[in-house]
């Protein structure tokens, strides 16, 4: 037969360690909720005290050895000691939980009745102190029994009046929280209460402690779903609109695919038009706020079985019924968003956006596909010619965006395997016929053919991958240099092609110098072209890089000067060497242009630039720039881009006779 007293000694001593552990683990575990963290793994400590004391108690209890009158002793005062304790314990839990934290200052909500269980626990703890002195409580007698004192019911009146305490602050702000969570917290207070309660009256048995492990047991419990939980809502959520993220997109689509309705939606992935003029306008921090009140407006638009979600900076997806596509890139066509300022002032913007839209018609098609096909229709929308600001993702679409990738894989290859190589086209001044410099020019060596920069640079660019066919073209350039002088030949400057999405790049300016340093060869026989950039960074950044450049001591060109974007205000602030006139200019002979070409020259001249005149074909076009003071031609007129063996000919004879 198992005597009650050895189950109650053994349920107490696995409850003890369940907690001890409980605690290890909570402190463990790494948290964003540090308060939390803190008082869970407190409590736990306490309860596997309680329950190890009374594990003691009971164990010690009718021994008459010193050893086990001591240990009686120090376990029946850590008893009721914390027995007290516990109700700081509770209310520093409840207030994390329900006030998001825990002081006695004014602001606290209930302050006052959060005071009145601070001091009924420090009253009791002292009247357990007094107890020892007095007798009130309990008394122990040499037999190592247990004896209730007179004023044993006071030694409960303490915690129970502060679990009511506790008890009204809970039911007062029940809504601060889930349903879910409150019926734990209220378990903090009706399982002890209950063992209390029991075993007033039917003394015996640890039904209290047993209850306040119960407790404990199962905050620690909840205190890990609901970590897990809140780190699941965070995986979903994106911080700065609150709206859903990309892995929730994926889940959503998911679930509409397991419950067949996918084929009901389309998805519409949408960017909103010159949002960065927001951002420069009124400042990041408000930039992220009027997204999040679009996002809050233009979600109120959706039904309830759609899905919006926030996808990266200004863009967005959102997943409706096909049947709502229309009304809803009408709402999207002009929204207007209120919001204040910094400065706290009310301001408002319309939006509007570019959106591609993919209406799925595959229930086979994976819910990645259905964001990605969303997104290239997006993608060319914003890219293509048209300035169309919706585009839908056809069959035809879909092939050429294929193709497209499929090339992009292919350059990248070719990279790797070093299928690029430099052509060289001469710069000769006209007066003297000499040559004087180079421009070497990307040609792709691909099955036996050979490919031309328009077919390869701006896929390059829209991938980024042109900055390392730049870097590669220094290297080869260097290294053809580096051969030219071993064989004792003169060599002019030669100049590099950089794209302007290498300024994307800080150390750009460094990487330039290192290549040439270690390839041996003067700095002065590199010069850098760079086409002007107004639209993605702003002047600042090139001159920098140009700055930085000179400081290195390399020359610098400004590329296709006279094509669409350029500005005299790039001439006048970047302390470029060299324009190169674009060869649209050159080719028209309009009297017009004309005036305009023999300003820029004189102007570039007379701020001591040096001019080169690109894709100049006809010997009038040469004596025209020259009565305007421009001498270096490059172009068909004299050379077309070749090869470096036939450069290196070239350069053993550079002379023209023309
Ligand atoms: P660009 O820098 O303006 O180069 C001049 C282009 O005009 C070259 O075309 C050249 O062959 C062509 N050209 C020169 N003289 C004449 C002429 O008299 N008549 C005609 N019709 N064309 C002439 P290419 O080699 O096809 O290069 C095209 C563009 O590709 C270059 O324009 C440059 O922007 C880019 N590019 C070439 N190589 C590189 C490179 O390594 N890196 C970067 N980022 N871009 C490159
Ligand atoms: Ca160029
Ligand atoms: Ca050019």
């Amino acid at each position: 037969m198992v005597d009650i007293l050895s189950t109650q000694v053994a349920l107490l001593l696995f409850e003890s360690i369940f907690c001890f552990l409980s605690a290890i683990l909570c402190a463990m575990k790494s948290s964003r909720d540090k308060q939390a963290k803190i008082v869970v793994t407190d409590l736990s400590i306490m309860a596997g005290f309680l329950l190890l004391s009374d594990f003691l108690f009971y164990i010690c209890q009718g021994r008459t050895s010193g050893v086990a009158t001591v240990v009686m002793q120090i376990a029946n005062i850590t008893l009721f000691l914390l027995c007290d304790l516990f109700l700081i314990g509770i209310l520093t839990d409840f207030s994390i939980v329900l006030f998001g934290g825990f002081s006695l200052k004014k602001d606290q909500p209930c302050r006052w009745r959060s005071i009145l269980i601070v001091l009924l626990s420090t009253g009791g703890m002292a009247m357990v102190v007094i107890s020892q002195f007095t007798g009130l409580y309990y008394t122990i007698d040499e037999t190592n029994t247990y004896h209730r004192g007179k004023f044993f019911p006071l030694s409960v009146a303490f915690p129970i009046l502060g679990m009511l305490l506790l008890l009204s602050i809970l039911l007062q702000h029940r809504n601060k929280t889930t349903k879910y969570r409150f019926l734990v917290l209220l378990s903090f207070i009706v399982l002890p209460v209950a063992g209390f309660l029991v075993q007033y009256f039917f003394y015996g048995f640890a039904y209290m402690d047993i209850g306040i492990a119960l407790a404990v047991n199962i905050i620690f419990i909840e205190n890990i779903i609901y970590q897990n939980q809140q780190i699941r809502i965070a995986e979903r959520t994106d911080i700065r609109t609150g709206l859903a993220n990309e892995h929730s997109c994926i889940e959503w689509i998911r679930a509409r695919k397991a419950k067949k309705e996918i084929l009901d939606y389309a998805a519409i992935y949408f960017d909103i038009s010159r949002f960065s003029s927001i951002n420069r306008k009124y400042g990041a921090n408000t930039g992220n706020r009027v997204l999040a009140i679009f996002a809050g407006s233009f979600s109120k638009e959706l039904a309830p079985d759609e899905f919006l979600g926030h996808q990266r900076g200004d863009q967005f997806i959102a997943i409706v019924h096909k049947k709502n596509i229309d009304t809803i890139l009408k709402k999207l066509s002009d929204l207007r968003v209120e919001f204040t300022d910094d400065t706290g002032k009310d301001c408002d913007v319309h939006l509007s956006v570019k959106a591609g839209i993919y209406e799925i018609e595959n229930a086979e098609v994976s819910s990645e596909d259905v964001i990605n096909y969303a997104a290239a229709a997006l993608d060319h929308a914003s890219h293509s010619a048209s300035d169309h600001p919706v585009v839908y993702m056809t069959k035809d679409l879909m092939d050429t965006i294929e193709e497209k990738i499929r090339f992009e894989k292919k350059i990248r290859k070719a990279l790797e395997k070093g299928e690029f190589l430099p052509y060289y086209q001469p710069k000769v001044n006209s007066r003297t016929g000499e040559l004087c410099g180079a421009e070497a020019l990307a040609r792709w060596q691909h099955k036996g053919e050979l490919i031309r920069p328009g077919e390869f640079i701006q896929v390059m660019e829209r991938n980024e991958s042109i900055c390392d066919l730049d870097m590669y073209m220094l290297h080869r350039v260097c290294e053809d240099i580096s051969k030219w002088m071993k064989d004792g030949l003169t060599i002019p400057p030669v100049s590099i092609n950089f794209s302007r999405r290498n300024l994307a790049d800080p150390d750009l300016a460094e990487k330039i110098d290192r290549a040439v340093t270690e390839s041996g060869i003067p700095k002065n026989l590199i010069e850098i072209e760079l086409t002007e950039t107004v639209d993605e960074f702003p002047l600042s950044v090139m001159k920098a890089f140009v700055d930085e450049l000179h400081k290195r001591g390399f020359c610098s060109s400004i590329d296709d000067f006279g094509s669409a974007n350029s500005s005299m205000a790039v001439l006048r602030e970047i302390s470029f060497d060299t324009v190169k006139i674009d060869k649209g200019f050159i080719d028209h002979d309009q009297n017009k242009d004309l005036t305009i070409l023999d300003h820029i020259i004189k102007m570039a001249l007379s701020i001591g630039l040096r001019i080169v005149a690109e894709g100049v074909e006809q010997e009038a076009q040469v004596k025209k720039l020259q009565s305007f003071g421009a001498e270096v031609i490059q172009g068909y007129y004299y050379d077309r881009p070749m090869p470096e063996e036939k450069m290196r000919e070239r350069l053993k004879d550079p002379h023209y006779d023309k």
